[in-house]
Parts: structure tokens; C-alpha cells; sequence
């Protein structure tokens, strides 16, 4: 290939740190200014001018640039500054990136599938130029973040989970695969809208839809094997169960929204156990949210309390009662609720606003996945903060703009009481002449390591029980000075070192559950993820 080419290719481009030997080697002379320089100074003259940008989405898209222009820096910067941009590549700012992806779009990152494509997308798949898959995310649009149907614009989402995949949890990034599947938008301001990049259309539904989804699960595995993951991402919850448990039997998937969020959910009330006391089993807790995030994480509780009392999932579940758009679930609603909210029809009279709910209920926890904004106000904290000494808040929705509350109302409304963290990043909070730092309660934490273990061992089935330890595993690196601090989940800068963790017990589970493929078992599979894990310093070619 030539120097030109070389510079234009982001799997091999290195930009100025090209040494004099490459620069001979491989026709770069006069391509490149004389000077030299290495990785290191590059990541500090990104970090500087990204630091110029005053406005997030600036930031977002001078990232997305690196990522297609040279992509070892991509992650090097990722990596190093995992705090400081992660709010950048992923949420908040990949929220707003998705409502304007249509003006802002430059080059597709991902595959994008619709409707025109049915009966070829085995043909599509062949169009991407890397073979070896081993993770693909996938989205339909419907359900971005908090911010609703943004049709073909969801793609953001998959790219930016991806992104997390490689720089969290080591996969390689020629291995992961950002799919959207394009079947229309009932957004109707994206359909007006002449920079929207999707399909003109109303959604497709029914036997239409399924089909499509239907084709695509088959070709995925024709083209790329059964140890292919599928992760599931951002789709509506009128689907998103149904194609859960539609081909969770067939295929390797799983539904972050639904079980990633539960693990990393369950993952800091047992950590947060360590400063209200008790067990899981004491506690009682309310949702405000009955969808695929509320009803997932209640589910993955009560399972582990059942484990952990012997008591039957249909007790225990007792203890975790939810709210959504029409008020508390309760046994007299029973006939008109989906079917994932029937198993949280209690007995209760009709509740319809959330403090009433609050005030009845008295729970000790509280999580708000509902993806409506300020839900929790200040009464409903007073209230929570009025029969707990240290109420457990947690503010799930994302973006930052749909958090039930701030961490700052969290805490000036419980008097510095409340254990609090939430879905997108909130800085700390100064009260009372105490610094409260939130923890970030979202599934970046759980599903690049998830998925890491998966893979080294071959898996090929998702299972429960993995979340389950997945939770553990993460809960596990939650130390007394973070707790100290009222953060009841670790910092994301050790995020590479939990992944590798994370993913030792889930393939650990995998091949106990005989769900592993790989063999022999390497023995110690903490040491087997990390030595499995993309590194991106740059390579010397000769
Ligand atoms: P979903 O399946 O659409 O469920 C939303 C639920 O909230 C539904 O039960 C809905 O009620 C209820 N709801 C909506 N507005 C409400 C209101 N004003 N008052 C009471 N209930 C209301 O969505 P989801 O997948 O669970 O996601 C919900 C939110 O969680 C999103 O903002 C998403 O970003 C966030 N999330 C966060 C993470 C994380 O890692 N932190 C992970 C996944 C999702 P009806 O059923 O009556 O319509
Ligand atoms: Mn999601």
C-alpha cells in the first residue's frame, strides 16, 4: 500500500509517531512533517485541544474524527482518560449526538439494515470488511436512552457501546460489530426533518418487523457463527422481551437494557448493603419505571434474595413493588398490564402518584428507571429521607437531562443523607462542608466484562446465573474508601481491571454451567482475560 493510503487508514495510521524507519519503509517521506513524536505526546495534545471545546457535542465529534483517523489514539486517550470521556462517547453527550446524528453524520460506523435489504442481509453482512465478529451491538432506534424513537439516528448508540467494548473491556475493535436496523420512525420531527438518514416511513410492526429481525438473527449466525454475541440495545420493551426470549435459546444474546442494567444495578445495593445494613432480603423497594430497565432489575433481585433465603421467587418478590405511567402495580390492574408487569401486581389498593406510592410503600430503596425527568421531587425525597436514616437513591434515567433528580437535589433534600447514584455522571456535590461523590449506576460497568468472559470461554448461551456473578464480581471491587465516600461502586479509571474480573467469573460460571466451549479451561482466568485484552500502543511495522 502506499504512504498516502497508510495515513488514511485509521487500523494502521500513526500519524506523526511514524518513525524514520517507517517513514522509509513504507513511502511516507514528505507526507508527514520531520518531526517525531510519540503515543504519549499525541494523547496530551489530544487531551489539550479537546479541552478547548467548550460545548459537549464538539468534544463528541472531534472523538469520532480520532476514531476515524487513528484508531490505536482513539483508545489509547479513551483508556488513559476513562473518567473524563466517558461523558463524551457515551452518556450524556451520544444522547444529543443521536438527536442531530443526521447533521452531523460524515461516514457510517456501523451497518445500517432496513427494510430495503429484506431477503438480503445475509449479502449486507459479506459488505462489512472485517470477518472475524465477535460482538455485535444492536439497536432498532426505538428507545434511545430516555429521548424516545430516534429511528435510524440510534446508531450512535451501538457505535458508542462498541467504543466501551474495546477500550472497557479489551476486545479488539476489528471484532466489534455496530449494527442499526432501520424500520421506520413514528418520530415525527425526524420524518419532517430533510437531514434525517433513515427510512421515510412509519414504523413496520407485526409479522413485518419480526420477519426482518427473524432474518437478520439468521444470517448473523450463518455469517459469523454461533459464538457471535448479540447484545441487544435500546430497543422498545413491546419488543424487547419478546425477541429476548425469542432467541435467547438459539443464540448467544442478551438485552443489556433488561439484564445488563440489572447485574450492575444489584451490584451496588449489595455494595450499599455494607452502609444501610441488612440484607437484600430486609430491604423493600420501588421503582418508578415497569419497563424493560424497572421490571429487569427487580427480577435479578428477587432472584438473588431467593437464592440467598431459600425462599421462592414468588415471595420474594413481595418485597419489590413498582410504579409506572398510570400509578402503582397492584393485582386489581392484573388483566390490562403487559406480561412483564403481571408478576408485580401485588395485593394494594389503587396508588396513583408516586409520593402517595412512596408514603404507602415506605420503601428503602428507591430507583427511578422511567426515563421521565424530576420525577423524584423534593417531597418524595423528604418522604424517603423521613423513615430511612439513609435513604438509597438511585436516578437511573439517561441522559442527564431525563435523571429523576441531580445528585445535588439527592442530597440537599435528604440533608446529606442519601445514598445516591445515578444512570448518566453527576459531579461531586459539596453539603454541609461534606464533599458527596455519586457513583455512576449504568451498565458500562457490567457488560464489556460480561461480554469478555463470554467470549474467552466460547460460551453459547447467556445465563442468569452469569449476571448474577458478573454482579458479585463487581460488587467485590467496591472498597471501604470508596464506601467512605458514599460511592457505592468502584471509579470507571480502574474500569479495565474489573472487566478483567467480571469476566474470570463469568466464564468461570460458563464452564461450571457447562456453557463454554473452549477447552482446555485455562486456570487462572483472571490472568487469561487480561492477557486476551486489546492493548492500543502502537505497533512497529517493517
Ligand atoms: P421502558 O421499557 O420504556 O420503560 C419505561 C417505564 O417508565 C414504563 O413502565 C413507563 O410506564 C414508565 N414511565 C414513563 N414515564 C413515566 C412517568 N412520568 N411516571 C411514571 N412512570 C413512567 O424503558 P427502559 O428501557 O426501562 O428505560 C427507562 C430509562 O432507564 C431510560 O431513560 C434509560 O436511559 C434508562 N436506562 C438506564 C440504564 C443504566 O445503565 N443506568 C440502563 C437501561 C436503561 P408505562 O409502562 O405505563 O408506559
Ligand atoms: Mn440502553
Amino acid at each position: 500500500a502506499s504512504g498516502y493510503s497508510l495515513l488514511r487508514d485509521p487500523h494502521h495510521n500513526k500519524g506523526l509517531a511514524f518513525s524514520e524507519k517507517e517513514r522509509d519503509a513504507h513511502y511516507l517521506r514528505g507526507l508527514l512533517p520531520p518531526t517525531v513524536v510519540s503515543q504519549e505526546l499525541q494523547v496530551k495534545k489530544m487531551m489539550h485541544s479537546l479541552r478547548q471545546y467548550q460545548v459537549p457535542l464538539q468534544r463528541y465529534m472531534a472523538m469520532m474524527d480520532l476514531q476515524e483517523m487513528n484508531e490505536r489514539l482513539f483508545y489509547r486517550l479513551l483508556i488513559e482518560n476513562v473518567e473524563e470521556l466517558l461523558p463524551v462517547v457515551y452518556t450524556p453527550t451520544v444522547g444529543e449526538a443521536c438527536q442531530k446524528y443526521g447533521s452531523i453524520f460524515k461516514r457510517p460506523q456501523g451497518l445500517y439494515i432496513s427494510l430495503k435489504e429484506k431477503g438480503r442481509i445475509l449479502e449486507v453482512l459479506k459488505n462489512w470488511p472485517q470477518r472475524n465478529i465477535q460482538v455485535i451491538v444492536v439497536t432498532d432506534g426505538e428507545r434511545i436512552l430516555g429521548l424516545g424513537d430516534l429511528g435510524c439516528q440510534g446508531m450512535g448508540i451501538p457505535v458508542g457501546k462498541l467504543a466501551l467494548y474495546a477500550a472497557l473491556g479489551g476486545l479488539r475493535p476489528s471484532a466489534c460489530l455496530p449494527i442499526t436496523i432501520d424500520v421506520g420512525t413514528n418520530n415525527e420531527k425526524l420524518l419532517k426533518d430533510e437531514f434525517y438518514i433513515g427510512l421515510r416511513q412509519k414504523r413496520a410492526t407485526g409479522q413485518e418487523y419480526a420477519e426482518l429481525l427473524h432474518e437478520f438473527m439468521g444470517a448473523v449466525k450463518q455469517n459469523y457463527g454461533e459464538k457471535v454475541l448479540i447484545q441487544f440495545e435500546d430497543f422498545a420493551n413491546h419488543n424487547a422481551f419478546d425477541l429476548l426470549a425469542r432467541y435467547s435459546t438459539t443464540h448467544l444474546v442478551f438485552n443489556d437494557d433488561i439484564q445488563g442494567t440489572a447485574s450492575v444495578v444489584l451490584a451496588g445495593l449489595v455494595a450499599a448493603l455494607k452502609l444501610v445494613g441488612g440484607t437484600l432480603a430486609e430491604h423493600t423497594f420501588l421503582f418508578l419505571g415497569a419497563g424493560e430497565a424497572g421490571t429487569g432489575i427487580a427480577e435479578l433481585i428477587a432472584l438473588e434474595m431467593s437464592k440467598q433465603t431459600k425462599i421462592p421467587l414468588e415471595e420474594t418478590r413481595k418485597k419489590i413493588w413498582l410504579v409506572d405511567s398510570k400509578g402503582l402495580i397492584v393485582s386489581s390492574r392484573k388483566e390490562s398490564l403487559q406480561h412483564f408487569k403481571k408478576p408485580w401486581a401485588h395485593e394494594h389498593e389503587p396508588i396513583k402518584e408516586l409520593l402517595d406510592a412512596v408514603k404507602a410503600i415506605k420503601p428503602t430503596v428507591l430507583i427511578g428507571s422511567s426515563g421521565a425527568g424530576k420525577t423524584f421531587t423534593k417531597e418524595v425525597v423528604e418522604a424517603m429521607a423521613s423513615f430511612n436514616e439513609k435513604p438509597l437513591i438511585l436516578a437511573l434515567s439517561n441522559p442527564t437531562s431525563q435523571s429523576e433528580c441531580t445528585a445535588e437535589e439527592a442530597y440537599t433534600w435528604s440533608k446529606g443523607r442519601a445514598i445516591f447514584a445515578s444512570g448518566s455522571p453527576f459531579d461531586p456535590v459539596e453539603y454541609n462542608g461534606k464533599v458527596f461523590t455519586p457513583g455512576q449506576s449504568n451498565n458500562a460497568y457490567i457488560f464489556p466484562g460480561l461480554g469478555l468472559g463470554l467470549i474467552i470461554s466460547g460460551a453459547i448461551r447467556v445465563h442468569d446465573d452469569m449476571l448474577l456473578a458478573a454482579s458479585e464480581a463487581l460488587a467485590g471491587q467496591v472498597t471501604q474508601d470508596n464506601l467512605d465516600k458514599g460511592l457505592i461502586y468502584p471509579p470507571f479509571s480502574n474500569i479495565r481491571k474489573i472487566s478483567a474480573q467480571i469476566a474470570a467469573d463469568v466464564a468461570a460460571k460458563a464452564y461450571e454451567l457447562g456453557l463454554a466451549t473452549r477447552f482446555p479451561r485455562p486456570e487462572n482466568l483472571v490472568k487469561y482475560a487480561e492477557s486476551c485484552m486489546y492493548t492500543p500502543s502502537y505497533r512497529g511495522y517493517w
